[in-house]
């Protein structure tokens, strides 16, 4: 059995709903990124150690008191995935149970406590299901989805919290912004290391990574390309995606083995739908010297970055020790862009039972 065909337990949430929808306002065609929430968002409070007050209510305004410890000492993790709208206006997820796993990931990492499936999933259905209005339909349009938690308790002393709260909700994304990215490997700034939190989707990484993305940005490029703090030779990331270069005939992706990427489930999607078209994939260590060696003989066809965000970014340009290694758009981003939206869409048949049906 797939993973993905698990039945899902069903919750009792709580729904108030919105006396005054705001979606007559909205442009779908016209929003940027992040820029308006859906009507409803869901939340739950973690205290004497299980999940309370489930409930759907209205988007707004939250509150707490300025003691509550994920401010101060930052334990606060986050997931995202989109909702899409079939061809015949049923909405779906993209493997959320992938997502589900990796929260708990993140908390366990973080000292937070884990969310039951039957929570996160009865949560995600019925929000994205109240909302699923919200999903835009046009091609490449879809609604981001953010779940996350973070630590409530009052108190300013420094211990792992006892009191959480987990919100989800959504945003209308209008199009892809898969545009080509200029990364920059620096050898100063790193963001993740064996033992360290980079394995984890957590608030802080982030945090730690918007100055060197603002020094980037200052000289032209739009992200880092991370790489390890010790030898800054082995790369890692891209700030909000994973990375993959096409080297002679072979297409490489860094390996989880060094505990300091984040598991994409764009990545692991990109690698099982290359290997299936018969591409060799490897996923190793890969370095930035093996990188430039290959441009230089002329041997790095393309690179391109995965994540929910973009789905499949190619990269047009790497900067490295003050020269950039400028690449073409690449034959296989593009392939694996549309494959995957085709997926996604329902337009090409999901053989691997990816597409999750929100009922
Ligand atoms: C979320 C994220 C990704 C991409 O993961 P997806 O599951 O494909 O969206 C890659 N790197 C980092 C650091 C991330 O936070």
């Amino acid at each position: 059995m797939l993973m993905e065909d698990v039945m899902i337990q069903e919750r009792p949430i709580n729904v108030t709903r919105t006396s005054r929808s705001r979606i007559t306002e909205v442009d779908f065609d016209n929003i940027a990124f992040g820029e308006v929430c859906a009507d409803h968002m869901f939340t739950s409070d973690y205290y004497d150690g299980a999940w309370h007050d489930e409930q759907i209510i209205p988007y707004g305004e939250i509150s707490f008191v300025p003691s509550i410890s994920a401010l101060h000492y930052g334990q606060s993790i986050f997931e995202g995935m989109k909702a899409y709208r079939h061809d015949d206006g049923h909405p779906t997820l993209f493997r959320p149970l992938m997502n589900h796993q990796r929260i708990n990931r993140s908390a366990q990492r973080m000292a937070m406590p884990e969310i039951p499936e039957s929570l996160f999933m009865s949560a995600l259905t019925r929000l994205v299901s109240m909302d699923r209005d919200w999903i835009p339909t046009r091609d490449g349009a879809s609604l981001y989805v953010r779940p996350f938690m973070f630590a409530t308790e009052e108190y300013v002393g420094i211990r792992p919290a006892t009191h959480f709260r987990f919100i989800i909700f959504t945003t209308p994304v209008s199009k892809y912004y898969s545009d080509p990215v200029k990364v920059l490997a620096s050898e100063y700034y790193v963001r993740a290391f064996r033992g360290g939190t980079g394995t984890a989707k957590a608030a802080g990484n982030y945090g730690a990574s918007m100055l060197p993305m603002m020094k980037a940005r200052e000289i032209g490029y739009d992200q880092m390309l991370w790489l390890d703090g010790r030898n800054f030779d082995i790369i890692q990331e891209i700030g909000t995606m994973n990375v993959f270069f096409v080297i002679g005939d072979t297409i490489v992706t860094p390996t989880l083995a060094n505990e300091d990427i984040l598991d994409g489930v764009t990545r692991d999607s990109c690698i099982q739908l290359l290997r299936d078209e018969g591409h060799r994939l490897e996923e190793r260590e890969v370095t930035i010297t093996e990188v430039h060696r290959a441009y230089q003989e002329g041997n790095l066809r393309e690179a391109f970055g995965t994540g929910t965000a973009a789905t499949v970014a190619p990269i047009t340009t790497i900067g490295y020790r003050g020269e950039d290694m400028i690449l073409p758009l690449g034959r296989i981003a593009d392939w694996l862009k549309n494959t995957l939206h085709g997926i996604k869409r329902g337009r090409i048949k999901d053989q691997y039972g990816w597409v999750y049906k929100v009922n």
